[in-house]
């Protein structure tokens, strides 16, 4: 990056964004040509622009292909199996990150080369000075926020780690080694941030949290669903984390050197009062407003809360009272981390993300309002020239945003839809508005209509001894309790002589839960396994269900020769519907297999 700079403080921080977002279109370009400069000998490059015009903008833009990962995906497997980095990138790739995407069920890895940890740093410098403008006094105590890291996936076949893109970070020097000041101030030890194992993490990471809880004063975590996990594994276990503080002892089933020595100093003594004072809160039986009550100082919760992530707004209001502001920081991706919110107290339905002109090469595929294509092509052949850079975004229309970094993805469909909102300065903000192809996401999974089809297709297969057929079925995400787990609502017709009144087979119906789930791509087996989500449940609905529910929609306006049932449902009316109507409901009795062939 730019002189290395990474570390803004306060004035400074604003400064850098004022210049970024005045500046935006020369910084693009000025950046592009440096990509482009760094890569020239690429073979990636080579194949479609020649001799000295690689490094022109104009020639780029006519020759480079709109890329997905299907195209990229040969490169990143011969990177992985011994290949020089040199065939994308200038610069030598030094981790394949693993991106919560998936392409044929397999994980997606994203190359990364050493700078990209300076750019990633750079955005998350910004962020605290960005946020102290409208909440002074933020360095006047701790944050606490609850990271952690995935254990190692594996390595590739040339010994190239495989991890996400934020274990990536964890584990960095930029993370280590930082400037131990206020901003930069968290409860919790990095060696409990860098435990693999979550359930000792997550202990002593709130242990940390409690025992210093009135100094906190901003809570968090990335995503919205690990806060509330963690708010919920304090519900099951305050009593285990009062007995350490009253004791002055850390449990003994943390056994982690590196949690042990870090908890060492920060639980040095017996501490009754404490454990009687947070015992006294936590034994009430409603946990509405719980956070201030632990956490008094808590001047708000910073999460991922746009996306997929909204569904817990109202968890969070309920645990903090609607008290504590929720700020949504920053977007970003394993592919290249994007940008920050410059307003964040805004309401979070209104959220937008200013790009940052210096982490990557943007450009936008127009796209309709409810995020198709718009024009004559089809999904798999974008043409180059329908692309729109940074500068000519136009409010109020919606993209599809690509990337050309200098780690080697070159106009690579990041798969999220955005939409431009306002500007500030010269700088378009962008409303994240969904994934395309998502159907269905509890954590970081993203099930498409496809794969639900798929695993659903396979798991009926099941009911065919049975004489039963599956009529109709559609989705939930259920996160009313966490972990959320995929609730199936399925109608099933009996042919059999008995007709619809034969009881269902709970062993068939628990391997059907089971079945699907097997079928569901690797990052939800992953978020199985981690208990990041919880077992598939199908829940069995009377005949006519389906009718009814078509009946709901068309009342609300749907056209009826247009009508196809919703894999999944979002409105209040269709849940209580299909819920007043089920008959049955049986849960996946074990998690399903993971594992990956990592190319
Ligand atoms: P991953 O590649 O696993 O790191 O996931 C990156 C994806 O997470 C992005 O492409 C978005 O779809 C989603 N994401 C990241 N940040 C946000 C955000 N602030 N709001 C909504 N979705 C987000």
């Amino acid at each position: 990056m730019d002189g290395k700079k990474l570390e803004y403080k306060g004035e400074e921080a604003l400064k850098e964004i004022e210049k970024l977002t005045n500046n935006g279109a020369e910084i693009q370009e000025s950046l592009l040509k440096q990509i482009l400069t760094q890569n020239r000998e690429t073979e990636y490059l080579n194949k479609y622009v020649k001799g000295d015009e690689k490094t022109d903008i104009a020639e780029f833009k006519r020759c480079v292909p709109v890329s997905s990962y299907e195209e990229i995906f040969s490169y990143i497997q011969r990177i992985a199996n011994g290949e020089d980095s040199s065939i994308i990138t200038g610069q030598p790739i030094t981790e394949m990150l693993i991106s919560s995407g998936t392409s044929g069920g397999e994980p997606k890895m994203m190359p990364t080369i050493a700078e990209d940890l300076d750019r990633r740093t750079f955005l998350y410098n910004l962020i605290t000075p960005i946020i102290s403008k409208y909440i002074p006094g933020l360095d006047e105590g701790k944050g606490m926020f609850l990271n952690f890291v995935k254990s190692e996936m594996s390595t590739t076949p040339c010994g190239l780690p495989v991890r996400t893109v934020l274990t990536s970070y964890y584990k960095s020097k930029h993370f280590k080694c930082r400037t131990r000041d206020p901003w930069n101030d968290f409860t919790s030890p990095d060696q409990t941030v860098l435990c693999n194992d979550v359930n000792q993490s997550m202990h002593c990471q709130l242990l940390a949290g409690l025992i210093q809880r009135h100094k906190v004063l901003r809570l968090g975590a990335v995503f919205a669903s690990a806060f509330l996990r963690a708010i919920s594994f304090l519900e099951r276990n305050w009593q285990s984390l009062c007995d350490d503080i009253r004791r002055g002892e850390l449990s003994s089933f943390v056994t982690d050197p590196g949690c042990c020595s870090a908890m060492s100093s920060v639980l040095s003594s017996p501490n009754p009062d404490l454990a009687d004072e947070i015992s006294e809160i936590c034994s009430h039986k409603c946990w509405k407003g719980i956070l201030l009550k632990i956490w008094p100082k808590a001047k708000y919760i910073e999460a991922v809360i746009t996306g997929s992530m909204a569904q817990y707004i109202p968890a969070l209001e309920h645990y903090s009272g609607g008290k504590l502001p929720l700020v949504a920081s920053m977007y970003a991706s394993s592919e290249c981390y994007f940008g920050v919110n410059l307003k964040p107290l805004s309401d979070p339905a209104d959220v937008a993300f200013t790009l940052l002109p210096n982490m990557c090469y943007f450009e936008f595929l127009p796209l309709g309002q409810n995020g198709t294509l718009l024009m004559d092509f089809e999904e798999g052949h974008v043409p180059n020239d329908k692309l729109v850079d940074l500068k000519n975004v136009k409010l109020g229309c919606f993209y599809e945003i690509l990337v050309t970094t200098f780690a080697g993805l070159y106009r690579y469909r990041v798969g999220d839809v955005l939409q431009v909102v306002r500007f500030y300065n010269k700088a378009p903000q962008f409303r994240f508005i969904c994934r395309r192809n998502v159907v269905i996401s509890i954590d970081s999974d993203k099930t498409s209509e496809e794969d639900l089809h798929k695993s659903v297709t396979e798991a009926k297969k099941l009911l065919k001894p049975l004489d039963a057929l599956l009529v109709d079925y559609t989705s939930y995400p259920d996160t009313s309790s966490v972990p959320g787990h995929y609730i199936l609502y399925w109608e099933i017709l009996h042919c059999g002589s008995k007709g619809s009144g034969e009881p269902l087979d709970t062993n068939v119906l628990q391997e059907c839960c089971s079945v699907v789930e097997e079928q569901l791509d690797y990052v939800y087996r992953h978020l199985r396994n981690d208990k990041s989500i919880g077992p598939l449940e199908i829940r069995v609905v009377e005949p006519g269900t389906f009718e009814a529910l078509m009946d709901l929609s068309i009342s609300n306006g749907a056209s009826v020769n247009q009508y196809k049932t919703p894999r999944c449902i979002k409105s209040s009316k269709a849940f209580n519907l299909l819920n007043s109507r089920v008959n049955a409901s049986f849960f996946s009795p074990r998690v399903p297999s993971w594992g990956s062939k990592l190319c």
